[in-house]
Order: C-alpha cells, then sequence, then structure tokens
C-alpha cells in the first residue's frame, strides 16, 4: 500500500495530518475576543475551548487526508494552527501517526 503522507514532502495542502491528530491538538490559547468571535461557531468545540473535531479531525478541515485538503477558516485559523511548521517536532509526530493510520 502507497502511504497517504510521503515522508520527504512536507506539502500541508497535499497532507493535514495536524488537523486530524487529536481533539486536543487545536485548542484555543492565546487568542483574543475578537479574534475567537471570527471563527464561525460551528466549527468550535462544545466548551467553547477550541476547533470542535470528530474522531480527532478538525472540524474546518476540507477535503481527503494524504490527498488534497484546506483549512476551511485559514485567515482566522488558532494560534497552534499557525505555529505548527512543516518537519517540526508536532509535524513530524502527526504525520507518523497518520502514516500508521493508513497502514493498518
Ligand atoms: S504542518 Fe506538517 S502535519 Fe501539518 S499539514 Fe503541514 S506537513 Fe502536514
Ligand atoms: S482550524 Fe484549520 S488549521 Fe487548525 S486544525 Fe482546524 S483545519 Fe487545521
Amino acid at each position: 500500500m502507497t502511504l497517504a503522507v510521503p515522508t520527504d514532502d512536507f506539502d500541508c495542502q497535499s497532507c493535514g495530518a495536524c488537523c486530524s491528530y487529536s481533539e486536543d491538538w487545536p485548542r484555543f490559547s492565546l487568542e483574543t475576543d475578537e479574534e475567537l468571535d471570527r471563527i464561525p461557531t460551528e466549527y468550535v468545540s462544545a466548551d467553547l475551548g477550541g476547533m470542535r473535531c470528530e474522531d480527532n479531525r478538525c472540524s474546518a478541515l476540507d477535503g481527503k487526508l494524504g490527498i488534497h485538503v484546506g483549512c476551511k477558516i485559514y485567515a482566522v485559523r488558532p494560534i497552534v494552527c499557525r505555529t505548527c511548521m512543516p518537519g517540526d517536532d508536532e509535524c513530524l509526530m502527526a504525520r507518523h501517526k497518520l502514516s500508521q493510520k493508513v497502514l493498518l
């Protein structure tokens, strides 16, 4: 089987692993109230503390994991989503988990 996420290609638009890593990941932190108000409520978790996820996948993630994805709220996404950089430790962890899932 072909890995959905190539190990040497950090193209976020063909990945999405960090956006489907854990419901505990896209949580709000230092956003201002104004910034949070810009995120449509349909994508916000019931406890208002982060993004709403389904099976660890952020509800604002569009598309097919490992093929082509996009963030529906890219311009107003939370801080944690802005700080995760392609190739950093969190990215590698998320991609590894996704690769394992695809292989199972
Ligand atoms: S930051 Fe890493 S895990 Fe997240 S979408 Fe980009 S390549 Fe994938
Ligand atoms: S808000 Fe956008 S960038 Fe952040 S986890 Fe959800 S889909 Fe990914």
